[in-house]
This record gives structure tokens, C-alpha cells and sequence, in this order.
């Protein structure tokens, strides 16, 4: 495997860095205290290209790649976990419909969600079925030319700024199919936003589906087979999620390296403290490892190879890596750390989450040891 970037991915690298520095670096901690979506961020980065690398040009992308999606994000990460990480919930219905969209459906959905004019929702999650798929109780009834859509969700990231939803249901074939919703349609009720302790601004809320009618044609896919399209989308969505985590992890580390050279102990810089080498030590091939195993992920994605169990390897190890660095990041920073002064606070309750959305961790050990189990 060829590690060097490519010329496209250089390009793309260099824009998500200079968006980063330029626009994001400077909004991050008003975003999280204002607890607010910044539309205009999002608008731009779609304007720049960041929604379409891995998309087809037909579309409107750029089509370079998985793991220039996953540069991307990474780059913006290490500015705003939140910000960055509305590349990765976006992806999460345009994987959905390139993979399993109707031509009519890829051409009205993509080339929108794609230049950033419009974007998306991505409901799976109900009160019963975080970890357990099976669990599903949202319906959506065959009637004459259409479906109507009864239930609720627990979770949708990104749900008052998103003009289409992807919605997970049971229908009549007993089994769960995936659609995609307008959001302006009668009976689609987005509730008050859930108060979150870290990744504020993401607008995670609860969708309420109060009898919504949709035309038999959104159905994404085929009739029973949601949960293939589930599969598909949110192994990518992982895929973001372990670069986020890298993304977190990096700037953790930058952080406290230079904290660390500036802060004197005993008329030393506290670099010099033994203990302080160790622990950057530590941070440092955490996030390296993180960061090469991201990156020949999405090189799998690319190559039309990425199974379930690695999207989940990656995502359970670079959330973990990311989690215990910002953990040591913030013991360099002593008590300071620890105030709203400096931002490890923020990369604390940020990168929580990464253990935690699309899939669990303790659910990621079981795919990855059920599928070694499997192989022959
Ligand atoms: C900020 C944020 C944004 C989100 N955005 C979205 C979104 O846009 N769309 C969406 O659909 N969802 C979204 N979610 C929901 C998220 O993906 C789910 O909450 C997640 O899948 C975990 O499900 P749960 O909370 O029900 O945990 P549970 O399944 O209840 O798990 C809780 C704990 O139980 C244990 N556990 C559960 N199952 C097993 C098992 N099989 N084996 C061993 N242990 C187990 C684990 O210890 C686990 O940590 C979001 C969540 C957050 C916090």
C-alpha cells in the first residue's frame, strides 16, 4: 500500500487545513458555548469541495477519494470536533443514496447535498434500538401509492438544518427498509434539541413521525432491506468517526507539547521532566497508530474493500487512543486543563462521543471477534 498522497489529496488536505486555520480555529469555542449549528461553516465548506471528495464527479464531487474524506476531516477536527464532523453525518445519506438511490433519486438528492445547499439527517436510533437493531418500532404502511410513517427517533444529528431525512422503519414485509423523507412534509416534527455535554452545536434531536406520507419511490433500496443500507453508511460514518478521533487526538498532543515547553517546573521547562517525555511519548504513538490505521481504512473504502470489521477495528482503536490522549493531554495541563480557560475541556467532552455514536464500543469488540470467528 502506497502511504504518499496523491496530488488530489494534497489539494484537498491543504483546503480543509486552511479552512480550518482560517475559518474554524477562531468560532470553535464560541460554537460549543452558544450550543449553536454554524450553517454559515457548513454552507462553505460545501461551496469549497468538502462534502463531494469521495462523491462522483457526476454529482458534483470530486471523486478523489475515501481517504481524502477522511484528510478532510481530520484537518477540520483538530479546529472543531463539531465542525469536522458534519462532513461525516452528511456522508451518512450520501453513501445511503449513491449506494442504494434510484438515478432519480441520485440526481435530485446528491448534487445538492453535495455543493452544501442542502443537507441531511441521518434517523436510525429509537428509545430501544441503540445497539439493538432488531428493536426498530417505527412503521411505515403501504397505502395505495405511498407509505405513511409512524414513530419516533431518538437522535438526529444535524436534524433542523437537514432538507432530507434517511428513516429507518418496518414495513410490510416484517422487515426494515430505509426511506428518504423530506423533512418539510407534514407530520415531520423535530422536538427540542438534546442538551449535549460535548460536540454543542451538532443540533442532536429527537424526530417525532406523526403519519408522514411519503410517495412509494423514496424507499432507498429494496423493500426489507434497510438494514444493508444502515450497514453500508454507517461504515463510513465510522470511518469519520476514527478520523475525528485522530483529528482530536493531534491537536490533544500539539497542545501539550507546547504547553509543556512553556510551562516552567523548578526553572525547567517541564519538557525536560522525565515523566512529561513519557506521557508525550505515550500520546504520540496512540495517535500515530490511530491515524495509519484511519488512513488504510479508508485506502480499503477505496478499493471497494472495507468490511464491517475493519470499519469497527479502526473506529474502536482510534476512539480509545483519542480518549486516553486528550485523558493525558489534560493531566499536562494540570488544573488549567481543567478551567473553561484553555480548550482541553472542550477536546474532553468532545471526543466522549466517539466511543459512543454509530456503535458502542463494546459492540465493536463482538462484530470484530464474531467475523474472526467466522473466518476460515
Ligand atoms: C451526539 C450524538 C449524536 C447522535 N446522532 C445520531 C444520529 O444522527 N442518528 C442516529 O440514528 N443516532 C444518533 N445517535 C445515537 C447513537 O448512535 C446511539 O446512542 C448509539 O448507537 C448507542 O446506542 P444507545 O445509546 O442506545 O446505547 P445502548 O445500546 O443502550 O448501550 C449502552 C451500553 O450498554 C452496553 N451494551 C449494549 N449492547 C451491548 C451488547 N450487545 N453487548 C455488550 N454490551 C452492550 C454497552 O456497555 C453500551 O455502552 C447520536 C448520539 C449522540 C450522543
Amino acid at each position: 500500500m502506497d502511504f504518499d498522497l496523491n496530488e488530489g489529496e494534497r489539494d484537498a488536505l491543504q483546503t480543509a487545513h486552511d479552512f480550518a486555520e482560517r475559518r474554524v480555529k477562531g468560532r470553535a469555542r464560541e460554537i460549543d458555548e452558544q450550543n449553536a449549528f454554524p450553517s454559515d461553516l457548513a454552507a462553505e465548506m460545501g461551496r469549497l469541495g468538502l462534502f463531494g471528495l469521495h462523491m462522483p464527479e457526476e454529482y458534483g464531487g470530486t471523486a478523489l477519494g475515501y481517504k481524502a474524506y477522511a484528510l478532510a476531516i481530520e484537518e477540520i477536527c483538530g479546529a472543531s470536533m463539531m465542525v469536522g464532523a458534519i462532513i461525516a453525518i452528511n456522508a451518512l445519506a450520501q453513501e445511503s443514496i449513491l449506494r442504494f438511490g434510484s438515478d432519480e433519486q441520485k440526481r435530485r438528492y446528491l448534487p445538492t447535498l453535495i455543493s452544501g445547499e442542502s443537507l441531511s439527517t441521518f434517523a436510525f436510533t429509537e428509545a430501544q434500538t441503540g445497539s439493538d437493531p432488531r428493536a426498530i418500532t417505527t412503521v411505515a404502511v403501504p397505502d395505495g401509492d405511498s407509505y405513511v410513517i409512524s414513530g419516533e427517533k431518538a437522535f438526529a444529528s444535524m436534524a433542523p438544518s437537514a432538507c432530507v431525512a434517511v428513516i429507518f422503519a418496518k414495513d410490510d414485509t416484517g422487515k426494515v427498509s430505509a426511506f428518504l423523507v423530506d423533512t418539510s412534509l407534514d407530520g415531520f416534527r423535530i422536538e427540542k434539541e438534546l442538551e449535549c455535554m460535548g460536540l454543542r452545536g451538532e443540533d442532536v434531536c429527537p424526530v417525532k413521525l406523526d403519519g408522514v406520507r411519503v410517495p412509494r419511490e423514496s424507499m432507498l433500496g429494496q423493500p426489507g432491506k434497510g438494514y444493508s443500507v444502515l450497514l453500508t453508511a454507517i461504515n463510513v460514518g465510522q470511518l469519520g468517526i476514527a478520523a475525528e478521533a485522530v483529528g482530536v487526538a493531534r491537536r490533544a498532543l500539539a497542545m501539550s507539547l507546547d504547553y509543556a515547553r512553556n510551562r516552567m517546573v523548578r526553572d525547567k521547562p517541564m519538557t525536560d521532566l522525565p515523566t512529561t517525555q513519557s506521557v508525550l511519548g505515550e500520546m504520540a504513538a496512540l495517535t500515530e497508530a490511530a491515524r495509519w490505521l484511519t488512513y488504510r481504512t479508508a485506502d480499503l473504502k477505496d478499493k471497494g474493500r472495507l468490511s464491517a470489521k475493519d470499519a469497527s477495528i479502526a473506529k474502536l482503536f482510534a476512539s480509545q487512543a483519542a480518549n486516553d490522549v486528550v485523558d493525558m493531554a489534560m493531566q499536562v495541563h494540570g488544573s488549567y486543563g481543567y478551567t473553561k480557560e484553555l480548550e482541553i475541556e472542550r477536546l474532553y467532552r468532545d471526543v466522549k462521543v466517539t466511543q459512543l455514536y454509530e456503535v458502542v464500543s463494546e459492540v465493536h469488540r463482538l462484530i470484530i471477534g464474531a467475523s474472526l470467528a467466522r473466518e476460515s
